[in-house]
């Protein structure tokens, strides 16, 4: 079923969703409902579902992320209470446990929304019940019975769901979502974390703090999972002290089973029982214990279910573990001897690397090692020295820790780095891994990361597309094709509806920085001041992402007098939205974010720079659908791929950026603007005083005059012209859709028939 066949609501869902106050809403669905569709919902004949029937389909919507990404099922959800809804952090479980069935039906009632759970409901079953005619159905049949078990340690799915902290997450997420569209035989996993990443406040110094809170687990779409005879599995892994125990939940997120590991079981010590409350807390001793469960406990945890993998797909080192136990099993269900089931585990596996410095990768010394997989070592009947030498560069180096990159590069026969540049740099990197062979040849490749389009896609744009693109675009989103006709787009009707979109992300900002100087306890006339930040027609520069300092947040902070030139000039005003958080041990990083915190007490930048709190899914999604542009600035080669600019290309904001990660391959000249050469700087302070130069340069002789050099009908011919190149040339190549296809194409399929070669990803 296509979005064409529900006129009504999708009337009414460009009213919400455009639209903050719920009376406002309320006000624009009457008006706008045309009337014959208005008397098809009242021939509906709702009065015969009861209640709970009603109550019961909510809560069948609720219970699966598919939700997550269809905007009229969210609106649904947003008009059964608009203020508790954003108070609950967008948790339809959370929100309809608040309600009666008798509530939710008089809500139906009044807001008509009895048509749309119908068919929202129907559309659910509907999509869970059509695996045959899939991409994967045709593409990736020999999956089938053996789906591809992808691991990975965060899942960033949703904002309700917080297991994740930044983009390896959400690359994650997408990948399995884009995974259940395409009908691609995959199962997931990863951890439960109770406690997820922190909250972050920054306090009046403009120092973050970091507070943790317990996530309700019932307020989850989560259940129990259990065995083919029924029974709640929990697994248990061997160390060399107590096991560790850990239970396993099941999360649906469209066709794709997630399933999530939890140590808060009886049974643990109590420190373990919090092994799995944080993401990245804890010291290397949490960390491996972590990944032996991730990876051993997750693999285990499948037996269990009675999924038998064809291919395990390890993003990033820390599952790097789970190869290990796979062939433990081969040697005893196959009488394999430990070479042979290497071999054969290695050429059924996939492994992604996401990290270009060289200390970012994870390394555990010959003690923790030993003490945590001492008892499967001796299972697979091999050397303390063995074991050490699958984690080491030089295998007899005994210098050298285990580094997890090395293991994931060496039980697996096909390897991916995530955008090309970045293969480059792990080409150089793990070369020593191969020395008989040249740099070009070392056996790593790369498939670019991409975005989960209708996750990311502002709904009133979404809408546009659908009135100028093939009916069913929303299928051949991976395809370059498909987004052509955006050329065909009236100029000022792409500009207006940015523009919506802008004013509605200012407004969010308003509404975000009021609560934080509320918070802070900050005068009334500043609380009051912050309902006014930022002009709606000012060029609106959005930066949001982890505050490492490789990031370079303060790139555009280097000469405060011409940057307050530029941001006041009278007819060309220019202004700055920054969200994100700094690791909870990064005191550098913890410095920027005060650094551009603080301009606000500068009467130059106040309200003008701004800083929006606790950076997650919903303020990234609020700033890259609303900004003009997108500043990414990092040291190259530093970023592996990036994700946030491509969501901004689908919403018509264009992107500012250094020429590393994805945009090194993206960039065109016409389709956004490049900080620098595409070059890579020896010396650390020359390269950003250069690059912070270029920015300056870039901003005020590019970036300024295009954006205000308006037609007669104030509309910057030019500037929408590069968005339509934006979108005409990156929307399709940096979707989820087209990486979810190459990690088939390329690595799954050749995966699953066990080719021994190790021919690499290219
Ligand atoms: C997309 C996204 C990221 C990753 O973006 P980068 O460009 O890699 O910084 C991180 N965090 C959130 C919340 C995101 O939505």
């Amino acid at each position: 079923m296509s979005l064409r066949d529900s006129d009504a609501s999708r009337i009414q869902t460009v009213a919400t969703q455009l639209e903050v106050s719920p009376l406002g809403s309320l006000a624009m669905s009457q008006t706008q409902l045309p009337s014959t569709t208005a008397s098809n919902l009242e021939r509906t004949n709702w009065t015969e579902i009861t209640p709970q029937a009603l109550y019961d389909k909510c809560m069948t919507l609720a219970r699966n992320l598919w939700w997550s990404w269809h905007p009229e099922v969210i609106n649904l959800f947003r008009d059964l209470d608009p203020v508790r809804w954003r108070q609950l952090d967008h948790s339809p479980i959370a929100l309809l446990s608040e309600m009666t069935p008798d509530q939710v039906s008089q809500r139906a009632n009044e807001m008509v929304l009895y048509t749309r759970i119908n068919q929202a409901h129907r559309r659910l079953k509907d999509y869970l019940a059509d695996e045959r005619s899939t991409w994967g159905a045709r593409n990736a049949g020999v999956l089938g019975s053996h789906p591809v078990a992808y691991f990975s340690a965060e899942f960033g799915i949703h904002e309700s769901a917080p297991i994740y902290s930044g983009g390896l997450g959400v690359l994650s997420g997408d990948h399995i979502k884009s995974a259940s569209g395409l009908g691609v035989p995959l199962v997931a996993i990863g951890l439960f974390y109770d406690q997820g990443y922190f909250k972050q406040h920054l306090n009046s110094e403009g120092l973050q703090e970091e507070e943790y809170l317990d996530t309700k687990v019932e307020n989850l779409p989560m259940e129990q999972a259990r065995c083919p005879e029924g029974k709640p599995i929990t697994v248990e892994v061997k160390t060399r002290g107590e096991s560790i125990f850990a239970k396993l939940w099941k999360m649906n997120v469209g066709r794709i089973s997630l399933y999530l590991l939890d140590c808060d079981v009886e049974g643990n010590s109590p420190e373990d029982r919090e092994l799995t409350s944080r993401l990245y807390g804890g010291d290397t001793r949490t960390r491996i214990r972590q990944e032996l469960v991730l990876g051993v406990g997750g693999v285990r945890a499948l037996r269990e279910l009675g999924i038998k993998p064809g291919v395990y797909h390890l993003n990033e080192g820390h599952s790097g573990f789970a190869p290990l136990e796979v062939i433990r099993e081969r040697m005893v269900d196959d009488g394999l001897v430990f070479d042979e089931a290497l071999r054969e585990v290695a050429s059924h596996t996939v492994f992604t690397t996401h990290t270009p410095v060289p200390a970012g990768h994870d390394r555990f010394d010959g003690k923790l090692i030993e003490e945590h997989l001492g008892p499967l070592r001796e299972k697979l009947g091999i050397s303390y020295d063995q074991l050490m030498g699958l984690g080491r560069v030089e295998p007899q180096n005994e210098g050298e820790t285990f580094c997890m990159t090395v293991i994931g590069l060496k039980l697996s026969r096909r390897a991916n780095a995530v955008s090309s540049l970045h293969g480059q740099v792990s080409r150089r990197m793990w070369a020593h891994l191969w020395p008989w062979r040249v740099e070009e040849e070392v056996p790593i490749g790369h498939i670019t990361n991409g975005v989960h389009i209708p996750s990311w896609l502002a709904y009133p744009m979404h809408m546009l597309y659908d009135k100028y693109f093939e009916n069913d675009w929303v299928k051949n989103m991976g395809n370059p094709d498909t987004w052509q006709p955006i050329f065909d787009v009236d100029p000022g009707e792409l500009w207006e509806t940015h523009n919506a979109l802008k004013a509605r992300c200012i407004e969010f900002v308003r509404r975000r920085v009021s609560r934080q100087c509320r918070r802070r306890n900050e005068d009334e006339s500043i609380v009051e001041a912050s309902r006014n930040i930022l002009d709606p027609n000012a060029l609106t520069i959005g930066f949001a992402r982890r505050f490492a300092t490789y990031k370079r947040a303060d790139l555009f902070m280097q000469d405060l007098d011409r940057l307050a030139k530029i941001v006041n000039d009278e007819n060309r005003p220019v202004q700055f939205i920054f969200a994100g958080k700094a690791h909870p041990a990064d005191e550098p990083g913890k410095k920027l974010i005060q650094g551009i915190a603080n301009l606000r007490h500068d009467p130059r930048f106040a309200g003008r720079v701004v800083f929006v709190e606790d950076y997650d899914i919903n303020v990234g999604r609020h700033l890259v659908q609303g900004v003009d542009v997108w500043l990414n600035n990092p040291r190259r080669p530093l970023e592996a791929s990036g994700t946030s600019g491509e969501k901004v290309v689908l919403n018509g904001g264009l992107n500012f950026s250094v020429l590393d990660g994805w945009w090194a391959e993206a960039y065109n000249g016409k389709n956004g603007f490049a900080i620098g050469h595409g070059t890579s700087h020896a010396n650390v302070e020359t390269g950003d005083e250069r690059d912070g130069e270029h920015l300056m340069q870039v901003l005020e002789n590019e970036v300024i005059p295009l954006f205000y050099d308006r037609d007669a009908d104030g509309l910057p011919l030019g500037w929408i012209e590069h968005m339509a190149n934006s979108i005409a040339t990156l929307a399709a190549r940096f979707s989820a859709h087209r990486m979810v296809t190459d990690y088939v194409e390329k690595a799954y399929l050749v995966a699953a028939g066990g080719v021994s070669s190790d021919m690499s990803v290219r």
